[in-house]
């Protein structure tokens, strides 16, 4: 009976004339097609992209150096070094020495930046960058800090929408 229905089948071409009713469908659906990079697809807020370290609107450094990021990042892309600094109330806090990321290892699973007690370290929703030597893809410090400076009102704006869903 199997043999027979595969036979009818394959006599009146019905699997082809299917797949072709899918590709009439297409043919005439709506194009998706995006010419990037003059035309870019919305993206969401909570997007992960490169990273960087924020300040408070006072320009004071939001990291304390607890090393919670460091702790949690299953790639073990982030290096830490710490040490004690008075805040601008005059309390003792800490600050980083040192805060590298190695984007070669990191993969963007934004642990970090939940993991942060103080909003410092977050992914942003740059996405069009390149290395063209290993090196160029360790982001120092002061590297993520200019991202931060450069780019904080869309951070301040996406993780204002994030606030509900934290
Ligand atoms: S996004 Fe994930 S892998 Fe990348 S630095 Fe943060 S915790 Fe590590
Ligand atoms: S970025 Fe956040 S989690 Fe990482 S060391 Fe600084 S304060 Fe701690």
């Amino acid at each position: 009976m199997g043999a027979m229905k595969d036979f009818v089948k394959s006599f009146f071409l019905l699997e082809l004339f299917k797949g072709l009713t899918v590709t009439g469908r297409y043919f005439f659906a709506r194009k998706i097609t995006i010419q990037y990079p003059d035309e870019k697809t919305p993206m969401g807020f909570r997007f992960r992209g490169l990273h960087a370290l924020r300040r408070y609107p006072n320009g004071e450094e939001r990291c304390i150096s607890c090393k919670l990021c460091e702790a949690v990042c299953p790639a073990l892309a982030i290096t830490i070094e710490g040490t004690e600094r008075e805040d601008a109330n005059g309390q003792k806090s800490r600050r980083t020495t040192r805060y590298d990321i190695d984007l070669t290892k990191c993969i963007f699973c934004g642990f970090c930046e939940e993991a942060c007690p103080v909003d410092a370290i977050v992914e942003t929703h740059i996405f069009e960058y390149h290395g063209e030597t290993r090196g160029d893809l360790l982001y120092t410090k002061q590297m993520l800090l200019a991202n931060g400076d450069r780019y904080e009102s869309e951070i301040a704006k996406n993780r204002a929408l994030d606030a509900p869903y934290r």
